[in-house]
């Protein structure tokens, strides 16, 4: 799942069993490399960049600290870092450029829960790297250590409601909702509500046997710029070569080739989704009708199953064709967006 960098080649020398406390613990030259990025134990030199993130307005407002005053608050919790990271009960991390190693771009970190073989996620985006995907490949790159590493059997993480971004990273690695928390944190004297997510071991690996290298599809749909509504299982998005105006597609996340392949459960979020948007779609435009159309086996140009979904305003437009009477404006995925929001209910 990743890879190991210069000093961790040679994985298995990297880590060895505590005798002291019977715990494995992990080398504090260890590195992870992503595709992009690298992720390392944080020293000192990356003081001045924690710092200028929680000094960002609204950048701690989700957070369980308050903007530290000074930089010296910083350097007393880099010392518990490296501690914590020596006897093995978190291990942090700051993601730095892989091409260019000065350029920092977040904190990611995991740690022991009070519950066994359950270790827990947190992480942050400096304000001036974050919507680039850097924490969605970071975590990724985090569940194969706390997997395959650190042996963990499930890996939570939690979020304030608020935090849809944070939200959005962990669906997309396969986070699946476990509860809400009324009372999350406390931000100055008042509770922040939070979910708790979870991936389970068994979860992950059948996740990572399920995304096919092969399908274009399944890498399209990886930030996919025209997203109209995503959760952990199932994605909308704004057809790029729409039959009339507003043409969604509704597919499985997971590489899955067929209608008939479908497990039943995705098969009703994926029903139930495009109900609402039928629905939605008569409101805005009242046409005079819609069609729900998915091509399978050797019909299935993309190999990846997606449910067509579209307003039908005459016979003829039962085509590839733009419709020439609908203004050119309605095409466009920001104001489409915008209409099925004001009507999804
Ligand atoms: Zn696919």
């Amino acid at each position: 799942m990743f890879r190991f960098y210069l000093k961790d080649e040679h994985f298995l020398s990297s880590f060895y069993w505590n005798l002291n406390f019977g715990v494995m613990t992990i080398s504090i030259d260890k590195v992870i490399g992503t595709d992009k990025y690298l992720l390392r134990l944080p020293n000192e030199r990356d003081i001045d960049f924690i710092f200028s993130a929680t000094q960002f307005p609204g950048f701690n407002d989700f957070m369980q600290w308050d903007a530290p005053d000074s930089k010296k608050i910083i350097v007393q919790n880099l010392r518990q870092t490296i501690q914590k990271w020596k006897i093995g009960t978190e291990y942090n991390f700051t993601i730095v450029n892989k091409i260019d190693e000065n350029q920092r771009l977040g904190r990611i970190s995991i740690r022991k829960t009070g519950k066994k073989n359950i270790w827990h996620l947190g992480y942050w985006t400096h304000p001036l790297h974050q919507g680039k995907g850097v924490m969605t490949e970071a975590v990724a790159s985090i569940l194969g250590f706390g997997f395959n590493t650190l042996l963990a059997k499930e890996i939570r993480s939690r979020y304030a409601i608020q935090n849809k971004a944070s939200e959005k990273v962990l669906f997309k690695n396969g986070f699946r909702f476990l509860k809400h928390l009324e009372r999350g944190f406390q931000k100055e004297g008042i509770w922040i509500r939070e979910n708790e997510l979870r991936i389970k071991r068994k979860e992950w690996s059948a996740r990572s046997k399920s995304q096919s290298t092969d399908c274009t599809f399944c890498k399209t749909l990886i930030d996919h710029p025209h997203t109209l509504f995503e959760n952990e299982n199932i994605i909308a998005i704004l057809d790029a070569d729409p039959i009339t105006v507003a043409h969604i597609i509704i597919c499985p996340k997971n590489h899955i080739t067929d209608f008939h392949l479908l497990p039943d459960e995705i098969l009703l979020e994926i029903m139930q989704l495009a109900k609402k948007y039928v629905k939605a779609l008569n409101k805005i435009f009242q046409p005079k009708g819609y069609s729900m159309m998915i091509n399978g086996g050797k019909y299935n140009d993309i190999k990846h199953m997606h449910l067509h979904i579209f307003p039908r305003f005459s016979q003829k437009d039962f085509r590839w064709v733009y419709n020439e009477h609908l203004p050119k404006e309605a095409s466009k995925f920001e104001v489409v967006k915008k209409l099925l929001e004001g009507h999804l209910s």
